[in-house]
C-alpha cells in the first residue's frame, strides 16, 4: 500500500496509478547551462527513490519516468554570449555531466529523457490550441496565457492573487492585459535562437515546455508530477492552467510531489545566494553514494541541512553496513523485510527505513554462519531498494576519492602488502612492520586473515 503526499489535495493519499500496467512520472529536469547544486541533486534523488518503489510494485516495465532537460532558456543564452560556446555545445556538455553525476549517485536512468528543443512544433500547437479557444491571447510577437481564464488558478501553490504578484516579482509589460498573464511564446533578437511560428520567430516559455513535453512522451493526465517546493509557483501553476485548458479540463497530474529545501546553515542553497555545494566538488571528496545516503537521510518533504557532519555520519553508516555484508558473504535473493517497506510505501519515510536497516544489521551481527548470510541477504535487497550497497564491500573500503593525488593507489599498496608478506614469511617482522606502520600513516589498515592479508582504507 503505497501512500503519497499529494500537494494539490494537501493530504496523503493512496497511491492508485490511471493504469497500473503504465505508471507515469515526470519530474522537471534542469536548465543546462552550468554545474547543477547538491540542492537540485535533492529532488533527482528523492524521485529516483520513488521510481524504484513503483517498479517494485507495479514491476520495472509498467513504470515510465520521464525528466526533461531544459535545453534552451535565457540564461544558457546568455552563457553561450559570455563564452562564445554554441548554445548546443554548452547544453550537450551540462546535460552528460548531469547524467554522469547522477549515475554517480546511484540514480537509475530515467525512461524518457526529453529535451525542449526536441518538441517545439508541439509547444506551437499546443499555444494555438490555446490561442484557438480563448485561453491566450498573442500581443506583439508573444503569446501570453490569460490567468483569469482559469478559475482554477493558484489552488497548488494557495496564495492569493496579490501575494503571487508581489512574491514572484512577475513582470509587468505593456503587452500584457493582466499583469499575472505569463508567456507561452516570446519574440527572439536576430542573434538569438529562435524558431518560426504564427507569433513570428521565437522561442517557448519554461512554463509551456513541460506540458508540451508531458503531452508527448506520457499523455494527457499523469500519475505523479514531482520538482522540489520552489517550483509550485509560478512554474507548476503554470503547467496546471496549460494543461487543463488544452485538455478539456483534463487534470494534469493524479499526485502532486515536491521536495523540501536542502539548506546551507539557515538558508536555501542557491545559485543566486551563491552558498552552493556542487556534486561536481563533492565527489572529488566522498562517493557518491554517501552523498545519496546523506540526501535521504531526512524525510524528503522536510527541510535539509547540508554540513560536513551529515556526510561524515552518513559515510560511517554505510561502513557499517558494509562490513557486515563483508564479514556475512549475503547469500541467496531475499524478500525485503516490511521494516524498511512499510516505512518507504509511507510518504517515502527514508529516517524511518534506515532505522529498519540499522535493525537487520543488528539481527544479522548476532547470528552465524549460513542463517547470517540468509540475514545479511535481507540487508543487502533492503538496501538496494532505497540504492545503496551497489558496490562489492572490497571495492567500498578500497575507494579512493579521484581527486585524491596524495593517496596510495591501489597497486602501491598490493605492491607493499607483497612486501610485507614476504618479509614475514623471512621472518623479517622489523621491516613488516614497517610496512604495516607506513600504510597506517596513510589511512590503510591491515587485516591477518587465515586466507592472506587484506586491507581497507579508513
Ligand atoms: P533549478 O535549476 O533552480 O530549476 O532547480 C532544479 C530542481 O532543483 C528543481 O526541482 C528545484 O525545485 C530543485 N532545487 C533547487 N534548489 C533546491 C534546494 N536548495 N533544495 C532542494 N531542491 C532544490
Ligand atoms: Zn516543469
Amino acid at each position: 500500500m503505497l501512500q503519497l503526499y499529494d500537494s494539490l489535495s494537501r493530504e496523503k493519499r493512496l497511491f492508485v496509478p490511471g493504469d497500473p500496467a503504465r505508471v507515469t512520472m515526470y519530474v522537471c529536469g534542469p536548465t543546462v547551462y552550468n554545474h547543477a547544486h547538491i540542492g537540485n541533486f535533492r529532488a533527482a534523488v528523492v524521485f529516483d527513490l520513488l521510481f524504484r518503489l513503483l517498479r517494485r510494485r507495479f514491476g520495472e516495465g509498467a513504470v515510465v519516468y520521464a525528466r526533461n532537460f531544459t535545453d534552451i532558456d535565457d540564461k544558457i543564452i546568455k552563457a553561450s554570449k559570455e563564452t562564445g560556446a554554441p548554445i548546443a555545445e554548452i547544453t550537450t556538455k551540462y546535460a552528460r555531466i548531469y547524467d554522469e553525476e547522477l549515475s554517480a549517485f546511484n540514480c537509475l536512468a530515467p525512461t524518457a529523457k526529453p529535451a525542449a528543443t526536441g518538441h517545439i512544433a508541439e509547444m506551437i500547437a499546443l499555444t494555438e490550441r490555446l490561442v484557438a479557444q480563448g485561453f491566450a491571447y498573442a500581443a506583439k510577437g508573444h503569446a501570453l496565457f490569460s490567468v483569469g481564464k482559469f478559475a482554477d488558478y493558484g489552488r497548488l501553490s494557495g496564495a492569493d492573487a496579490d501575494e503571487r504578484l508581489a512574491g514572484a516579482r512577475v513582470e509587468i509589460a505593456p503587452y500584457k492585459e493582466n499583469a499575472a498573464d505569463f508567456v507561452l511564446w516570446k519574440p527572439s533578437k536576430a542573434d538569438e535562437p529562435g524558431w518560426e511560428s504564427p507569433w513570428g520567430r521565437g522561442r517557448p516559455g519554461w512554463h509551456l515546455e513541460c506540458s508540451a513535453m508531458i503531452e508527448k512522451v506520457l499523455g494527457e493526465t499523469i500519475d505523479i508530477h514531482g520538482g522540489g517546493q520552489d517550483l509550485k509557483f509560478p512554474h507548476h501553476e503554470n503547467e496546471i492552467a496549460q494543461s487543463a485548458c488544452a485538455h478539456s479540463g483534463a487534470p494534469l497530474a493524479r499526485y502532486w510531489l515536491h521536495n523540501g529545501f536542502l539548506n546551507m546553515g539557515a538558508d536555501k542553497m542557491s545559485k543566486s545566494l551563491g552558498n552552493v555545494a556542487l556534486p561536481r566538488d563533492l565527489l572529488k571528496k566522498h562517493h557518491g553514494e554517501t552523498l545519496r545516503f546523506a540526501l535521504l537521510s531526512a524525510q524528503y518533504r522536510q527541510p535539509l541541512e547540508w554540513t560536513d557532519d551529515l556526510i561524515e555520519q552518513s559515510k560511517k553508516q554505510l561502513d557499517r553496513f558494509y562490513r557486515l555484508l563483508a564479514e556475512a558473504a549475503p547469500d541467496g535473493e531475499a524478500d525485503i523485510p516490511e521494516s524498511v517497506v512499510l516505512p518507504l510505501e509511507d510518504d517515502m519515510n527514508t529516517p524511518e527505513a534506515i532505522a529498519g536497516l540499522h535493525e537487520l544489521r543488528d539481527i544479522a551481527m548476532q547470528m552465524e554462519g549460513e542463517p547470517k548470510r540468509r540475514a545479511a541477504a535481507r540487508l543487502k535487497a533492503a538496501g538496494a531498494l532505497m540504492g545503496f550497497f551497489a558496490s562489492a564491500p572490497e571495492a567500498w573500503f578500497k575507494w579512493t576519492p579521484p581527486s585524491d593525488g596524495a593517496a596510495l593507489t591501489a597497486e602501491a599498496i598490493e605492491a607493499m602488502l607483497a612486501e610485507r608478506t614476504a618479509a614475514r614469511k623471512a621472518k623479517d617482522f622489523k621491516t613488516s612492520d614497517r610496512i604495516r606502520d607506513a600504510l597506517a600513516a596513510e589511512g590503510v589498515i591491515i587485516e591477518d586473515g587465515q586466507s592472506g592479508a587484506t586491507w581497507r582504507r579508513v
